[in-house]
């Protein structure tokens, strides 16, 4: 019998991404795409721009909103989208993902200059610069990580052996 029931792949702020039914009743927020967030939208902005480089600046009022999102997989999709672990409130008829890789986390405040060249389960890392801000870690291949305090950088334990 063909099932069709959609199945909704779920970033959360904690790694792994959960899978999900389309009726799950935890993320229906996400399938109707309900509003997120609303924020007053103030300042100025650019109205026009003529030849000749000037511009007509005017301010501008209204409202940014964003919404709920639900990012739709299907089961073939599954196989190559890494990580993630069934719902148990819906728990969708779909095969699990990956085991979770072995690793041991650093905290983004203690990295230090030892730890470039290192590999992490996000790539190589080329760069670490700590500020106020945070810990702001560039991997080969550009990909550049934005850490707070207390956000981790995650090192594979060992590597696999096949
Ligand atoms: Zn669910």
């Amino acid at each position: 019998m063909p099932d069709d029931v959609r199945l909704i792949l779920n970033r959360t702020s904690e790694p792994p991404r959960v899978l999900h039914r389309e009726d799950c009743p935890t993320i229906q927020h996400q399938v109707r795409g309900d509003v997120r967030e609303e924020r007053p939208r103030g300042g100025f902005a650019i109205l026009e721009s003529y030849e000749d480089g000037l511009s007509l600046i005017g301010p501008v009022e209204g409202v940014d909103r964003s919404y709920y999102t639900a990012s739709y997989v299907t089961i073939e999709q599954l196989a190559s989208v890494g990580r993630y672990r069934r719902c148990k409130t819906c728990a969708p008829d779909a095969p699990d993902g990956p085991p979770p890789l072995q690793v041991h986390r650093k905290k983004a405040e203690n990295l230090e200059a030892s730890d470039i060249g290192r590999v992490s389960v996000d790539g190589a890392i080329e760069r670490i610069e700590h500020s106020s801000e945070g810990t702001t870690v560039t991997l080969n291949g550009g990909v550049v990580l934005t850490l707070g305090a207390g956000d981790t950088v995650s090192f594979p334990k060992k590597p696999q052996s096949a």
